[in-house]
């Protein structure tokens, strides 16, 4: 979950680390008050405040969503503008009215997950105020303790523990300030904040997600929230290839291979324990989704039977009767019973391992997009 500027900034407030005073506003009457409260800053004698649209998505500088303005009445005029207009690609419905800053220079802080480090990071830069990319060499990143993150040598006192503080304590993914501004005075403040929280997470920051959750995000998409109230557990991931396997490992292990021969999936539904007894709103949910080309019927037995989970499977497809390239690969107890049925029912040749089940449906997914 992303949280807004606003949203972070409290919870950087929260920490210790200076924001500019502020408030929201959703009407420009509300906009007029605020920036009659927040002006006379620390820009000279002026009643200069900042609108600052209030989305989800970056660089709102450059596409006209931070807006300097001069007095309450100006403030007025361009919160009325600013809401419900598009902001790359997203409709304002709020405005952030803050107190203007005199800024000297500009840096960048941020801790976020570095996949291919497999740890946090901090990036720390002089230059900041612009595109994370465009700093390109200007940026210095150093790996954070995996134990005791706080402790890390090299962190600075002050703004940069206590984000990192912050990061750990809310199992974010991404926290980032930039710019944080070097002001006049000689003080330093976070005059932009992004924070991203980790959704597998949710579980014990059931808090912070229900501070700021919105609802829709939280809970998932239409089918996600539909297989929710079936009792199915269903993920939509954004490929190509759908999912039908059991047990929470055996998924894991399929994503990967999915990805390991060049494929992307589309999306898992465990269908063990019971849940083979609704395979067929299973195989509906994971083939409505758009993208998808092809599907993988992973099973692996053990007290799970096979066959049993198979027979579900075949019902669904003799039901639906899907167009769509499927491999199957089947492994444990009940393996001959399972291959057996798929052969009479549905004339489909299990594949020999699960492997090659996994190279024929990234294989037809290709095909499919013409990749
Ligand atoms: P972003 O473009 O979505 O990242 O929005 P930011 O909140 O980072 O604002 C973009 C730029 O506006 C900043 O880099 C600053 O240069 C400028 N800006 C934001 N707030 C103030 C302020 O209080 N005073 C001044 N002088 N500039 C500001
Ligand atoms: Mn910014």
């Amino acid at each position: 979950m992303r949280l807004t500027e606003a949203q972070s900034k409290l919870l950087f407030a929260e920490r210790d680390i200076p924001v500019p005073r502020s408030r929201a506003a959703t009407t420009p009457e509300d906009a007029n008050a605020a920036a009659s409260d927040l002006g006379g800053g620390s820009v000279g004698e002026s009643q200069a405040v900042v609108v600052k649209a209030q989305v989800h998505c970056g660089g709102r500088g450059k596409a006209g969503g931070v807006v300097i303005v001069e007095n309450p009445d100006e403030a007025a005029e361009t919160t009325a503008r600013l809401l419900g207009s598009e902001l790359n690609g997203e409709i304002v419905t709020a405005v952030l009215i803050e107190e203007a800053v005199d800024i000297v220079t500009e840096r960048y802080l941020s801790v976020t997950v570095d996949a291919s480090a497999g740890r946090p990071v901090v990036m720390r830069s002089e230059r900041g105020g612009i595109e994370v990319e465009a700093m390109a060499g200007d940026i210095e990143v150093f790996p954070l303790d995996p134990v005791d993150p706080a402790s890390t040598p090299g962190l600075r006192d002050g703004i940069e523990r206590n984000l990192v503080e912050l990061f750990v304590d809310s199992d974010a993914l991404t926290v980032e300030i930039n710019p944080l501004a070097v002001t006049a005075g000689g003080g330093l403040v976070a005059l932009d904040g992004k924070i991203e929280l980790d959704d597998s997470a949710r579980f014990r920051q059931a808090e912070l997600h229900h501070r700021f959750g919105s609802g829709a995000e939280e809970i998932g998409s239409e089918r996600e929230r539909r297989a929710a109230e079936l009792d199915l557990r269903l993920i939509e991931l954004g490929g190509e290839v759908a999912v039908l396997a059991n047990g929470a490992g055996l998924t894991m292990a399929t994503m990967d291979a999915i990805v390991a021969a060049g494929g992307r999936p589309a999306n898992f539904c465990e269908i063990g324990g019971d849940a083979y007894t609704k395979a067929t709103p299973a195989l509906e949910l994971v083939l409505a989704q758009p993208g998808v080309r092809s599907l993988l019927v992973n099973f692996c037995g053990a007290f799970a039977r096979c066959d049993v989970m198979t027979e579900g499977v075949i019902e669904a497809w003799v039901r639906l009767r899907p167009r769509i390239p499927v491999a199957f690969s089947i492994a444990g107890t009940g393996r001959d019973d399972a291959m057996d049925m798929l052969r009479s029912r549905l004339g489909i040749e299990p594949h020999p391992t699960m492997e090659a089940a996994v190279r024929a449906v990234v294989a037809a997914a290709s095909e499919g997009s013409g990749r």
